[in-house]
């Protein structure tokens, strides 16, 4: 089945269009890096459609990582605090109630029999760390958010 160029009647199409998909011959075909068209007009307007395609998917992209990230965060701060608690409460008896982490190590401790409540606490909190990124032992509770944050 041959194919004309879609001005050129008579002459046979070599390629044709990279946006309008028209069959066009050599003497029509516009050569660029991102392929043959037929016009500029053609041109242009592929670059602008790929363009806003680009942008389009990264921006979703950055938006599902935000969101993702969010999460994180707020599960890491939510750990976080209900860890200070937790440490606060060794010295403060009223906080006690508020323990949660307290409450669940003991519960758990009770359970597993023998094991400190404070090392599971102390193990949580890294597995939180090694979550968000962090591989030293010294990076502090800011470092941990301005990882997940910034
Ligand atoms: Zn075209
Ligand atoms: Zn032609």
């Amino acid at each position: 089945m041959a194919r004309f160029c879609i001005t050129h009647k008579d002459a046979p199409a070599a390629t044709m269009c990279h946006q309008c998909h028209h069959p066009i011959c050599t003497a029509c075909t516009l050569v660029t890096p991102q392929g043959t068209y037929c016009s500029p007009e053609c041109a242009i307007l592929n670059r602008q459609v790929k363009e806003q395609l680009r942008q389009g998917t990264s921006k979703d992209g950055m938006r599902k990582l935000e969101g993702l990230l969010k999460v994180v965060a707020a599960f890491l701060l939510l750990g976080l605090g209900f860890y200070g608690i937790h440490v606060a409460a060794q010295k403060i008896p009223k906080l006690r109630k508020a323990d949660v982490i307290g409450r669940l190590l003991d519960a758990f401790g009770a359970i597993a029999g023998g094991t400190s409540a404070e090392t599971v606490a102390q193990h949580v909190l890294w597995e939180l760390r090694k979550y968000a990124g962090i591989s030293r032992r010294s990076d502090d509770v800011t470092m941990v958010v301005a990882r997940v944050v910034g």
